[in-house]
């Protein structure tokens, strides 16, 4: 059969020639002479396009017909191919000032396939080449470079930290803003996949946000914490976007890191200052609201005892109008540490207005507990008091609330502790006096 249509198609030499005239390959049949010069004996269309050749070509020794530097490529190719004995494919660039056909390319790239034909004697009689135009895919290729070469000139220019993470939730690739900010190379990330830079408590956060990353939606602005290789944290805002693989199925993601820790740092210094008097550095009025607040549920939950101190500062007027203003803050300053030093780490010591102190005092086991606490804030104060080498002298008045399930409002505990204070300024000062709660006595 096949041997039927190969005769065919020789008994049909129009019917050849336009099948190889409609070919995109170029086609030259060239037949080696007993002189061993080449000759072209078939081209087709394209081929003779690309050198301008024409019929009268035929039957020319090929460097005749061949510009110079045309044909020296395919003279040592054809001889490598004849030595060979088998087909060899090579590329090649040609640049060309005339380009075939509609390319606008001036540099035109080649894949050529030359087969040498041989008879029954083993002699080379013909070499055929196909050659193929592969610009376009060259082309495309050489684009597809370009932009993977500008992505990642953008991907290492970055100031944030950028990455990508596979469907495994192991880290792929890090930009250089990763490893200058975190510490950690991309080598080392590659190398050992138990490396996180997540801290503990933050590891269900992260689950959900993958999570969300892995049904196709795109987390923006979420605040993260991260740690760098030296266990520095930084917090970030973080973008967390799905990544899909060819066959449209879930592929991981990219995440980018904007380092907001300096905004951090400075908003919590803000908390800070909004919640601490500044001469002392203890707490302030609504830190100390807060913190009641937080610890009457607890008292309500666990039935423990909790107690409110109010103090105030004995005659401290005076202490300002003999000694001076500055004098006046470092007693205040002193009182404070005083106190402090007679409490519990638990207990909490706020400056609530000019010589008025609180204290919140949670998880009491006896009612009795608050005297002994008293007299240890009496105590400290009777030790001798020189300011600025002058010597005070300090007593305190201090009014004393606890809370029972009566009182559910905070205001009430602190109202009532206040009471109590005054009742001791009352009774001469220096002393404490406990507020008698007339619902429960
Ligand atoms: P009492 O025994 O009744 O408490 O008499 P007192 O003189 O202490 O009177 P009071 O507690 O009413 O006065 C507190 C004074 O504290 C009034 C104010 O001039 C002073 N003061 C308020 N804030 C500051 C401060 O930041 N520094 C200094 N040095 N004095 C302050
Ligand atoms: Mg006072």
């Amino acid at each position: 059969m096949a041997e039927k249509y190969s005769l065919e198609i020789l008994s049909r030499p129009d019917l050849f020639y336009q099948l190889i005239n409609n070919m995109t390959d170029l086609v030259f049949l060239t037949k080696v002479n007993p002189d061993k010069s080449l000759s072209y004996v078939v081209l087709n269309e394209p081929a003779k396009d690309l050198y301008g050749l024409t019929n009268e070509s035929f039957g020319k020794p090929i460097q005749e017909v061949l510009p110079k530097n045309a044909y020296d490529i395919v003279k040592r190719k054809y001889h490598e191919a004849m030595e060979k004995k088998k087909p060899i494919k090579y590329e090649d660039m040609v640049r060309v000032s005339n380009p075939p056909q509609n390319s606008k390319n001036e540099v035109i790239y080649w894949e050529s396939t030359i087969t040498p034909v041989f008879n029954q004697d083993g002699e080379c009689t013909h070499l055929l080449a196909i050659v193929r135009n592969l610009t376009e895919q060259r082309e495309k290729e050489n684009e597809i470079q370009r932009i993977k070469e500008r992505l990642e000139l953008v991907w290492n220019s970055v100031a944030d930290v950028m990455f990508t993470f596979d469907k495994n939730e192991n880290i792929v690739s890090v930009n250089r803003a990763f490893e200058k900010l975190l510490g950690w190379s991309a080598e080392e990330l590659a190398k050992d996949k138990s490396i996180s830079i997540i801290p503990e408590e933050d590891r269900e956060d992260i689950r959900k946000i993958i999570d969300r990353v892995k049904s196709g939606e795109t987390v923006t602005s979420h605040e993260v914490k991260r740690i760098t290789k030296s266990g520095e944290v930084i917090y970030f805002l973080g973008s967390f976007s799905p990544l899909y693989a060819q066959n449209g199925n879930w592929d991981g993601g990219v995440v980018a890191y904007k380092d907001i820790t300096e905004r951090k740092k400075y908003e919590d210094k803000l908390k800070e200052l909004a919640l601490h008097d500044p001469l002392t550095g203890f707490p302030n009025r609504t830190y100390f609201s807060q913190c009641l607040k937080i610890e009457m549920e607890k008292a309500k939950r666990t039935k423990m005892l909790l107690s409110v101190f109010a103090l105030d500062i004995d005659h401290f007027k005076e202490i300002n109008d003999t000694y001076g203003h500055d004098i006046g803050d470092e007693v205040l300053k002193e009182f404070a540490k005083r106190v402090k030093s007679s409490i519990r780490k638990n207990d909490f010591l706020a400056r609530i207005g000019g010589d008025e102190f609180v204290i919140l005092i949670p998880e009491l086991t006896e009612k009795t507990m608050v005297i002994e606490i008293a007299d240890r804030i009496h105590k400290s104060l009777r030790d001798e008091w020189i300011i600025a080498n002058e010597k005070v002298k300090i007593t305190s008045s201090i009014g004393i609330s606890l809370y029972n399930q009566l009182d559910t409002e905070e205001k009430t505990l602190f109202k009532n502790a206040d009471l109590a204070l005054y009742e001791a300024k009352k009774k001469g000062r220096n002393n404490y006096q406990i507020y008698n709660n007339p619902k429960t006595g």
